[in-house]
Formats: C-alpha cells, structure tokens, sequence
C-alpha cells in the first residue's frame, strides 16, 4: 500500500469525523467497492461479507441483474409521481403477491415505513371492526425500526426512555410465553406483531407451538396478525418466507432489505380481508416509483430463478455444522438460526473484540449484543465461502486467545 494511498483515506477519515453526524462509532476504514461476497477498502483491503449489507444484500455486491435494472429503468422513468401507476409496480406487486400468496402489496423505502403501514392499518382495522381497539402487542427484544412509532412497538430496554414521550398503545410481552400473550389481550386489542426470528435482538426464534396459538388467539378475537419479515423474508431463513416454516398464514407480512439487494425498498402485504385503507390514509413521495419498482422485481425474480432460499437453507445447515466444530476449541456456544441468519454467543465482553480481530482478518461478522455474534451474509454464500469464514474466525479466535475451556 502506498503513502498516498494511506493518506487518502486518512483524508477522507478526518473529513468524515468533521461532517458526518455522529450516531455510531465505526471502524476507521472507508468502503470503496463491492463485487459479490466481498468489499474493498480505500486502501485495497478486501473483506468476506458475512453482514451482507445487515442482511440487505441478498444478491452479493452490485450483482449483474440490480446494475441492469436500474440502468434500463433509469433510462425509461426514474419517477413519474405516486398518483399514477407505472409498469414495474404493477409487475412487481403481481410477483409478490403470486411468491407469498398474499392479495395485496403497499410499497415504501424503509422496513420501519412498511412496518409504520402495518401499524395503521392495523388501527383502521380496530377502528373499523373492533369498536376503536388501537393497542398492539409485541415481544420484549423485538426490533421493528427507527421511527417514532416503530421505537415504540420494539422492546429494547435502551430505549425505553429515549425520545419521551413514546407513542402509546404499545404492549410488550416475553417471546414463546402465551399465557404472558393472551393475558395482554384485551377489549383495544387490534393487533399482534413478531419477527419470527428476532434478527437485532440476537438470533431467537419464535416456537411452531407458540406461533400457532397466537394465530388462533387472533382468529378468535378478530386481532391482526403481523409479521415483521424486514430482516427473515425472502429467502433468508431456507424458506422464501419465515412463516413458511410454522404452517401458518398471517394476516399482514412486511418486507424490506433483502427484497432491494441494496436499494432502499419495502412492502407490506396483506389479503382481500384487510385492504382497508380509503383514499389518503397512507401514502409516500416514493411509494412505488418506478426506479425502485424495476430494481425490486429483477432482484425478487432473481431470487426465486436462483432457488436462494434453498441454497440458504442448505449452506446454512452447513455453517451451523462448521461452527459446531470450530466449538470443540473454542468457546462458541448456543449455535443457532435458520438458513442464513445464524448467531452464537461468545464469552461476556468478547463480542465486540472479536468483530474488530476478523475484520483485521478480512471478514466482516457481527455483534449484536455484547457476547453474541450474528452472520447474515448475502444469500449467494456458498459451502467455500463458509470454509473461508470459518478459517478466517479461526485465526481471530487464536489471535485473540479464545479457546474452549
Ligand atoms: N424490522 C426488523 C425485523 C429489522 O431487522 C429492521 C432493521 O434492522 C427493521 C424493521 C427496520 O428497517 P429499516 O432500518 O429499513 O427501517
């Protein structure tokens, strides 16, 4: 690496600490480029992706068929206003709705804005039919985004005082406890919303049991069942949809990340039942517009043509099997996930050292909480790519003097 390549990016690192607001600390690396599984830095340095983008970047970095999209869109219509209709949206409502069998689709950019949506209509629903119910119950360690509303429903103790006042009508209740569930149900209940696997809170997931009788619990009660697909859906939890995995059908299912491989995009679904919304309850600038609309379709389509899911479900049990290994000579514990959404815990503190040392390595892990680490890397990873990961975090565990008690 040369000097001028060295001060170039010391350059770019001290510009950024002068105009970039702060909200995290981050590494000091620039990224530069993305073929793939991997990342470059402003000074060459490769890294194996095993973030994934946070679990966005479902085709690997500037895959062919994102870059083509845009470019024959970009050229055609960028944007022709959200009161029209264009042809990609109405291409890339029909192919969601015929992959998940959901009946309706409403687009926005962000997972916290397609959960948002999920939200009002849930509330349009309690309005409608359930004499004004409004509250809805979600799970302690969820996440459902950054908005006001959204930092409500999710259940992270840090939070629990930021931004006062919160927005009311939020309930939480312990993951796989139904007694704790049912006993929140109530006369303004309208909805129950879960990630079915919680990705932020540390890789848990919601048990078939449980599951099955919060569905019939809500079919009882005439409650709306939400899922918050944000992070599990499009294929990468082995299944094109999470739910599919727990033999139930929700009421309202929202996307986001993986379903624009990079482009900000999301989607909440739902059926005939529940297209509630009259004109100018919900909306956005961006809702549907046609640049957006062709990306999704050509990364969705390229999903499912590629078989991902299954790819995910088979390299993860794959990883899941390596990391099992890796565990006999070092101190990785409760190996858990489904398909690419994949975590362990380390020792308590060791989380945070551990994502520093792989990315010395070259690899890019994460840790959600301070002595778990999560792996979501783009669903294109194959069986190699996981052996290069596992000796990568081998090396780091050693540097580190990790080992197995
Ligand atoms: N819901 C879940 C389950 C998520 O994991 C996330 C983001 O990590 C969100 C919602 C929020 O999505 P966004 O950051 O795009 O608003």
């Amino acid at each position: 690496m040369t000097k001028a390549v060295q001060s170039q990016t010391a350059g770019l690192l001290a510009a950024a600490e002068q105009s970039v607001l702060f909200t995290a600390k981050r590494p000091a690396v620039v990224m530069e480029r993305g073929e793939g599984m991997h990342l470059w830095d402003t000074e060459g340095k490769s890294y194996l992706d095993f973030i994934g983008g946070w679990a966005v970047t479902s085709l690997g970095h500037s895959p062919a068929v994102l870059q083509e999209a845009l470019l024959k869109q970009s050229g055609e219509l960028v944007h022709a206003s959200p009161g029209y209709y264009n042809k990609p949206m109405i291409e890339f409502s029909q192919l969601l709705t015929r992959i998940s069998g959901f009946d309706k689709v409403f687009f926005a950019s962000s997972g916290s804005e397609a959960n948002e949506s999920a939200v009002k209509l849930a509330r349009k629903h309690g309005a409608l039919h359930l004499g004004g119910a409004y509250e809805i119950i979600t799970l302690t360690n969820s996440f459902h985004g950054r908005t006001l509303a959204m930092m409500s429903a999710t259940g992270k103790a840090q939070w629990d005082t930021l931004y006062e006042p919160k927005v009311p009508g939020f309930i939480h209740v312990p993951i796989n406890d139904f007694d704790a569930c049912f006993a929140a149900i109530s006369s303004k209940t309208c909805a129950i919303m879960l990630e079915l696997v919680q990705g932020e809170g540390g890789v848990n997931a919601v048990d078939p049991a449980y599951l099955q009788a919060i569905r019939k619990a809500c079919d009882v009660y005439g409650i709306m069942l939400i899922v918050d697909e944000i992070q599990t859906g499009l294929g990468r939890t082995g299944k094109l949809f999470a739910f599919q995995h727990y033999d139930i059908q929700p009421d309202v299912l929202t996307l986001g990340k993986g379903i624009g491989g990079g482009y900000p995009l999301s989607a909440m679904l739902t059926t005939n039942k529940f297209n509630l919304f009259e004109q100018g309850d919900q909306g956005g600038t961006y809702s549907g517009a046609p640049l957006g609309m062709a990306i999704g379709h050509a990364v969705v389509q390229e999903i499912v043509r590629l078989g991902l899911a299954e790819q995910a479900a088979t390299v993860g049990s794959y990883a899941i099997s390596k990391l099992q290994e890796l565990a006999r000579a070092y101190p990785l514990s409760n190996i858990r996930g489904k398909g690419l959404l994949l975590a362990f815990d380390v020792p308590e503190g060791s989380g945070q050292p551990l994502v520093a040392q792989s990315m010395e390595e070259g690899l890019l892990i994460n840790a959600p909480r301070p002595s778990t680490i999560r792996l979501m890397p783009p669903l294109i990873a194959t069986k190699s790519d996981v052996d290069e990961m596992i000796r990568l975090l081998q090396q780091a565990l050693a540097r580190l003097s990790l080992a197995a008690s």
